[in-house]
């Protein structure tokens, strides 16, 4: 496989899984990690290896290191393996989705924003997500006419502090996910909720449901849940653990245990609730962004320039919300009909931001 994004969680995790099943990694992808990255050559012994500058190029132990985004093209296009495991986070992982998808490779996607941004541009069959409550969803699907599927959140590191408290809250404490072990941007779009907001934009272009909702189940022990026409539901439960929708995305069907099973018993109870648009402000667009997912360039944007904004301290949790939903209405038309509009759609708002801060 191609694994873009070896040295973050979802690839590490990814990692663990080709050690399992014995599938042979032809190249690695990092940022900056050239440490963890030096390891995971000496034990993986890829052709092709990329990282994120040409200086730290010269620190990787490898005859042949690309780098920057066109090295991420470059190893692509040049490596024979048909699989390609997109882990890289944010905008930057829009670019190989596109090059994977126009060589015909198979794309294991967990870089969520490449749909958020790009979906309704981008053929969504080709794609296995790696996202559990995708996982869940396509695990439920059994021919049957749906009326309706749900998906599952956390409510992400503040879900029980109160209103008054978070916009006192550092990025230290926004990091400690109750549930999930994630990268970062990820974990502070989970105290968001931007990332439940993400993931129906996904389940919207990979399953395309009449109706589609999340909600809050505290423990993270349902991921999904599908309403059938026959007034039946099902859901779909598993342990909080990342290597089950890899294992699927990449083998397609999976028969022994990857992780261990959910114990009812000793859970004891779950707790389900609403999600509450004071507490999670961003979910005030929600229907707005379903209604025009095209517009999803736009939040994705304002959500990456605004939580590099809270990791410098110049907004507050909750500000990321309103500097996204800001921008998201001074955007109101955008309307992108191809690829290319959309890289001058987030050109352009990170213009505007520059300019206007
Ligand atoms: P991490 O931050 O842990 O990992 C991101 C990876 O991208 C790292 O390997 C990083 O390299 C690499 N990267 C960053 N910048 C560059 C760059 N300029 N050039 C090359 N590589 C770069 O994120 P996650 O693994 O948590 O998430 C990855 C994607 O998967 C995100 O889109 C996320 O939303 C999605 N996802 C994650 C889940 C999870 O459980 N973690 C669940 C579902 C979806 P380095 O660290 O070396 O700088």
């Amino acid at each position: 496989m191609i694994l873009l994004g070896s040295t973050g969680s979802i690839g590490i995790n990814t990692l663990k899984i080709a050690k399992e099943f014995g599938l042979q990694v032809e190249t690695l992808v990092a940022g900056s990690n050239v440490k963890l990255l030096n390891e995971q050559i000496r034990e993986f012994n890829p052709d092709y290896v990329c990282v994120g500058s040409k200086e730290l190029a010269l620190h990787v132990k490898h005859k042949s290191v690309a780098y920057g985004q066109e090295g991420i093209l470059e190893v692509i296009e040049k490596s024979k393996s048909n699989l390609v495991v997109n882990a890289l986070v944010g905008f930057l992982g829009l670019k190989p989705t596109i090059k994977t998808l126009e060589l015909g490779k198979k794309l294991a996607l967990a870089n969520k924003e490449s749909l958020v941004v790009a979906g309704h541009l981008l053929d969504c069959k080709k794609i296995a997500p790696i996202d559990s409550e995708h996982f869940g969803l396509w695990y439920l699907l059994n021919n049957r006419d749906i009326s309706k599927m749900t998906i599952m959140a956390s409510g992400g590191a503040f879900r029980d502090t109160p209103l008054s408290e978070l916009k006192n809250k550092t990025p230290k404490e926004a990091l400690k996910h109750p549930n999930w072990s994630m990268g970062r941007k990820i974990t502070i779009d989970s105290a968001t909720m931007t990332n439940k907001l993400f993931e129906l934009l996904e389940a919207k272009w990979l399953f395309n449901p009449k109706k589609l909702d999340a909600i809050i189940e505290t423990k993270s022990i349902i991921h999904a849940m599908i309403d059938f026409k026959d007034g039946s539901s099902t859901a779909h439960l598993a342990n909080a653990d990342m290597r089950l929708p890899i294992a699927y995305a990449i083998l397609g069907s999976v028969e022994k245990e990857i992780v261990p099973h959910v114990d009812l018993c000793s859970i004891g109870s779950l707790e389900f609730r609403k999600i509450d648009e004071s507490h999670y402000p961003i979910w005030e667009i929600k229907d707005e962004l379903l209604t025009n997912p095209q517009r999803g360039v736009v939040v994705n944007r304002a959500n990456e320039i605004a939580i590099d904004r809270f990791f410098k301290g110049e907004l507050n949790i909750l500000q990321i919300a309103e500097f996204t939903k800001d921008i998201f209405k001074k955007f109101e038309d955008v309307n992108p009909k191809s690829l290319e509009e959309i890289f001058e759609i987030d050109k352009e708002i990170k213009h505007y931001t520059k300019e206007n801060s």
